[in-house]
């Protein structure tokens, strides 16, 4: 049995203020919720700051961040690495999202190698794979998916999925409003675990797969009904906490 799993990506949104009042309102509106892991992703600057809210608060919410460097210490300016994020509590790491792979030119290849590098490092990966528009309308989504799964596999084989956490989100349902169907998402879904389970039947069983793009109380509970549907990466519905509670309650009670 799949625990679902919501997370929270706030991107490059925050401010002092803003986290310790966000974070204090969900843990207050998560009080009693149980059977999803729900997790934050805050921008870098703001771990810290995270950590303490959340230890503060007794708080069950988990800490994750958006990014990671593949190494752990050096001459690398400006990036921030697995011991570091641990040192602040941080275990979920977003890697792979379509924002760095756009704005950062980063390759299957180089988010395999973050990929492994979290593992090896004992945290958890929150890899996101998904189709842009055109790839989307040219049919090609089940194949770009494979292939950004099967850089990591062909890196670190498939065991190494155990434990870690596939984020599908197509790149034209993020932050645009226009969200997948829910029919479309579990037939993508269900395509990615087949695409595992021809590797590995065990692991495709147990690997978390969220559904990412445009997520929101009003459209969560149609996604958590499906069965290859195990969460959601939240972007602006994770910003005001009564939107991101429902939709961690939705997850909880759908998959009860
Ligand atoms: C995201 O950033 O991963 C995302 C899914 O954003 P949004 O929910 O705003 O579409």
């Amino acid at each position: 049995m799949r625990q679902p799993v919501v997370m929270g990506n706030w991107k490059l949104n925050g401010s002092k203020a803003m986290v310790t009042d966000l974070l204090t309102a969900l843990n207050a509106e998560l009080e009693g919720v149980t059977g999803v892991d729900v997790a934050v992703a805050p921008p870098a600057l703001y771990v810290d700051l995270a950590e303490r809210t959340l230890t503060d608060a007794g708080s069950a919410i988990i800490l994750g961040a958006q990014n990671t460097d593949v190494n752990n210490s050096g001459a690398f300016t400006g990036d921030m690495s697995p011991e570091m994020l641990k040192d602040f509590g941080a275990t979920h790491i977003i890697i792979g999202h379509s924002e760095r792979r756009q704005y950062h030119n980063e390759s299957d290849e180089f988010i395999a190698q973050k990929f492994a590098f979290l593992k090896e490092n004992g945290l958890t990966p929150v890899f996101c794979i998904g189709e842009s528009e055109a790839q989307n309308e040219a049919g090609e989504t089940e194949a770009v998916c494979a292939r950004q799964i099967d850089a990591v596999i062909n890196n670190s084989g498939v065991e190494a999925l155990n434990g870690a956490i596939i984020a599908y989100e197509p790149i034209w349902a993020i932050g645009t409003g226009k969200a997948a169907t829910a029919d479309d998402a579990q037939r993508i879904h269900a395509s990615i675990r087949a695409h595992i389970a021809a590797k590995s039947e065990e692991v495709a069983k147990n690997v978390v797969i969220q559904y990412g793009g445009s997520v929101k109380p009003e459209n969560a509970e149609a996604y958590f009904a499906q069965p290859d549907i195990d969460g959601a990466l939240v972007g602006g519905a994770a910003l005001d906490a009564k939107s991101f509670a429902a939709i961690a309650k939705a997850a909880a009670k759908a998959k009860a």
